[in-house]
C-alpha cells in the first residue's frame, strides 16, 4: 500500500479536476499530501473539491484554464512555483454519426482532447525537467479499436496515446515519467447525458461489458495515483487499460470455447 503521504511536498496539477474522474483524481492526490491546482474553465465546478480540502485539511488551488488556449496554459503553468505531477483529465465527448460531425465539432474536440494535452504537457515539462515529474493523460480504449459515433475523440485520444510514449522516451532523461489511464464506461457527472442519453442506450453498452457493470471514479482513479507516485518509478510510456473486459472478443454463442476433437 502506498504512504499515506507519499504526495507530501509535491505540486499535482488537475486538468478538470473539479468533476467526475478529476474530482476523485484531485481528493485521492490531496488526502496523500498533495497542494492539488484544479483548472478548468468554470470555477464554480471546483466548489466541491474546495470544500473538501476545507473539510479534510488539503491545500487546494482554484485555477480558471482554457486547455485549448495555449497562451493561458502558458501564462497559469508559468505562474506556478512547481509542478510535480499533471493529470491531463479535462476532455469533451459527444455521440455524434461522423456524416454529421461538423468541422468545427471535429475541431473543438480536438482542441481540448488532444492540443490541450500537448499544450500542458509542454508547459509543465520544461518546469518539471528541474525536478522530474509525472505526467498521467485519459486515454480510452477506443483510441485503438474505433468505435462508431465517436470518431472526434477517438482520434484525439488516438493521439494521446502517440504523445504519452513518444514524450516518455523523449523525457526520460528529465526524470519525467508519461503514461496513461484507458478507462472503459464509467459513471461521471458528464458521462451519462452525453455517452448514454436513454435508458436503451445505456443497456446497450453494459451489454458490451464483460463484467456486467460500468467502472466506477473510484476504480479508475486509484490507478491514475499509482501512475502518479513513485510506486511506479519505473514505468514510463505505459498505456493501462481498465475496462472490465470492454474491448475483448465476445464469447462464442453459448458462452462457452469450442474444442475440435
Ligand atoms: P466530466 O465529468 O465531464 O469532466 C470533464 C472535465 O473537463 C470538466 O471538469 C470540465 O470542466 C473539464 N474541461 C472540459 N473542457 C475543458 C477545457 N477546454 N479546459 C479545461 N477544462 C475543461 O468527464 P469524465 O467522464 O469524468 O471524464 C474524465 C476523463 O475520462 C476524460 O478525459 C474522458 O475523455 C475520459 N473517459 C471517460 C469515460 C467515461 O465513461 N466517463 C470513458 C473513457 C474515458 P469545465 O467545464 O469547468 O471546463
Amino acid at each position: 500500500m502506498p504512504g499515506m503521504n507519499d504526495f507530501a511536498g509535491k505540486t499535482a496539477l488537475v486538468t478538470g479536476g473539479g468533476t467526475g474522474l478529476g474530482l476523485e483524481v484531485s481528493t485521492r492526490l490531496g488526502r496523500r499530501g498533495a497542494r492539488v491546482v484544479c483548472a478548468s474553465r468554470d470555477t464554480a465546478h471546483h466548489a466541491e473539491l474546495i470544500e473538501r480540502g476545507r473539510a479534510e485539511g488539503f491545500e487546494v488551488v482554484s485555477v480558471e484554464l482554457d486547455v485549448a488556449d495555449p497562451a493561458q496554459v502558458k501564462d497559469v503553468v508559468r505562474g506556478l512555483d512547481r509542478v510535480d505531477v499533471l493529470i491531463n483529465n479535462a476532455a469533451g465527448n459527444f455521440i455524434r454519426p461522423a456524416m454529421a460531425l461538423a468541422p468545427k465539432a471535429f475541431s473543438t474536440v480536438i482542441d481540448i482532447a488532444l492540443n490541450g494535452v500537448f499544450y500542458m504537457s509542454r508547459e509543465c515539462g520544461r518546469k518539471m525537467r528541474e525536478t522530474g515529474g509525472a505526467i498521467v493523460n485519459i486515454s480510452a480504449p477506443y483510441a485503438f479499436s474505433g468505435k462508431p459515433g465517436v470518431v472526434h475523440s477517438a482520434c484525439a485520444k488516438a493521439g494521446v496515446e502517440s504523445m504519452t510514449k513518444t514524450l516518455a522516451a523523449e523525457w526520460s532523461e528529465h526524470k519525467i515519467r508519461v503514461n496513461a489511464v484507458s478507462p472503459g464506461p464509467f459513471r461521471s457527472d458528464g458521462a451519462a447525458e452525453r455517452l448514454w442519453p436513454s435508458d436503451e442506450i445505456e443497456q446497450a453498452v453494459l451489454n458490451q461489458i464483460p463484467a456486467g457493470r460500468f467502472g466506477t471514479v473510484a476504480e479508475i482513479a486509484k490507478l491514475v495515483c499509482l501512475l502518479a507516485s513513485d510506486e511506479a518509478s519505473w514505468i514510463t510510456g505505459s498505456i493501462l487499460v481498465a475496462d472490465g473486459g470492454w474491448t475483448l472478443p465476445p464469447p462464442l454463442p453459448g458462452g462457452k470455447v469450442q474444442r475440435r476433437r
